[in-house]
């Protein structure tokens, strides 16, 4: 499903994340111009911008880049390791457009003063970035040495503590932080975990400048962003303006008919259901998604269609969620798979809805990472936007449940 053209909405400047004709060198120089001498000085540039973090949290960057650049020799890692198993944005970027990808992870390095520069993504990826590599020290680039590194296939492998434990040769699970990464991270070093993405939109940030990202998005959200749309008639990687609204997503690039549609799973596993009827005055942003109490996290859209049941998948990606824990934390270890045999008893007929509140409630903010807050999340939209097919489910009258089981669509 991937590799549709990217397209980018309401936007006329012809820039674009993945507007090269090809990941080769030539073409990308081709297309963007060289990168320009980078000072610490670009911190002010991205604080002008506005750039926030495309990897879920969307944090103020130039925040990220001050902090470790008062430090001693910080370390700058990229990080490609989606976990999200719908999400593509990632893959894509770093198979289509590896250059832009290195150009901002050089940009962070030189304007924090780092020679240290990490790569971690899956290894299905990590190939392009070794070409892309190689054509720049051919090329006669003098930059730091990048070292790369394979990550977990894990849904929670591109947790940023997960991340760190990796590159320092441990397996792929969050763990407590007793300091800010950006303080003493990898070697006790100061360290800078950024989305690949986010590096991309620094690298053009600065080529371009502060005033050229702002033509795009909203003054308070600025910059394009990448999405993932799945369960839609066209599926792909998108590049969209932050603040676009949500129908011209899903119904003009996705080509789902507004009729045809019942929710959609805004911010992936970790994200919530918004039914098709709340969807009218939203828009693609933190802003615009408030009052639905929902994030665009990493981008990942996910649409469920009229005659498919949203139960039946919700109790399929929490039990998922809870076999992905990594058991260290009690909420995972108990809250979690109850959280997940009660919502295959609500798909069975049974089960009860307030007792899966109540676990919901039990879970939040008791981890050493998020997971169990993301997992809560979604089981609590789910109850919400699909609380009239409990009934159905308890009468055994959902015919979409009984027919996804019958052909095993999921288990
Ligand atoms: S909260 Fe869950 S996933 Fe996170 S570290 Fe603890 S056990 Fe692992």
């Amino acid at each position: 499903m991937i590799g549709h053209a990217p397209a980018v909405l309401g936007v006329d400047s012809g820039i674009r994340l993945l507007a090269a004709d090809s990941p080769q060198l030539n073409a990308h120089v081709d297309c963007y111009g060289p990168l320009p001498a980078v000072t610490p000085a670009l911190i002010d540039a991205v604080a002008e911008a506005g750039l926030r973090g495309r990897g879920g949290a969307g944090f103020p960057m130039a925040r990220k880049l001050a902090a470790v650049a008062s430090g001693r020799k910080p370390i700058i890692v990229a990080n490609g390791a989606e976990g999200e198993p719908e999400s593509r944005k990632d893959a894509v970027l770093l198979t289509r457009a590896p250059h832009l990808v290195l150009d901002g992870l050089f940009a962070a390095a030189a304007a924090v003063g780092s020679r240290s520069c990490r790569l971690y993504a899956p290894a299905a990826v990590l190939e392009s970035v070794r070409q892309a590599l190689a054509e720049r020290c051919a090329a006669g680039f003098e930059e730091p040495e990048v070292e790369l590194t394979a990550a977990a296939e894990t849904f929670l492998a591109g947790e940023k503590t997960a991340v760190l434990n990796r590159l320092a040769g441990r397996a792929a699970v969050p763990r407590d932080l007793l300091f800010s990464t950006s303080k003493s991270g990898l070697e006790g070093r100061p360290t800078l975990v950024q989305n690949v993405e986010t590096l991309a939109h620094l690298g053009l940030i600065a080529r371009f400048g502060p005033h050229w990202f702002r033509t795009a998005g909203t003054p308070e959200e600025p910059g394009t962003m990448l999405i993932t749309l799945t369960g839609t008639a066209r599926e792909g990687v998108f590049e969209v303006p932050a603040g676009i609204a949500l129908p011209e997503v899903i119904c003009g690039l996705g080509g789902t008919e507004p009729t045809g549609l019942r929710a959609v799973l805004i911010g992936g596993r970790h994200g919530t259901w918004v039914s098709s009827g709340a969807l009218a005055h939203t828009t693609l942003s933190e802003a615009g998604l408030r009052h639905v109490h929902a994030s665009p996290g990493a981008g990942v859209l996910r649409v469920l269609p009229r005659g498919q049941c949203g139960l039946y998948l919700t109790a399929a990606i929490t039990g998922y969620l809870a076999e992905q824990s990594t058991r260290q934390c009690g909420p995972c270890r108990n809250g979690l798979p109850r959280l997940a045999a009660g919502f295959a008893d609500l798909v069975h007929g049974d089960g009860n809805a307030g007792e899966l509140e109540h676990v919901a409630g039990l879970v939040e903010g008791r981890g050493a990472c998020h997971h169990p807050d993301g997992t809560a999340r979604l089981v609590r939209s789910a109850l919400t936007v699909f609380a009239s097919d409990i009934q159905l489910h308890r009468r055994g009258t959902c015919e979409t449940a009984m027919h996804a089981k019958r052909i095993g669509a999921l288990q």
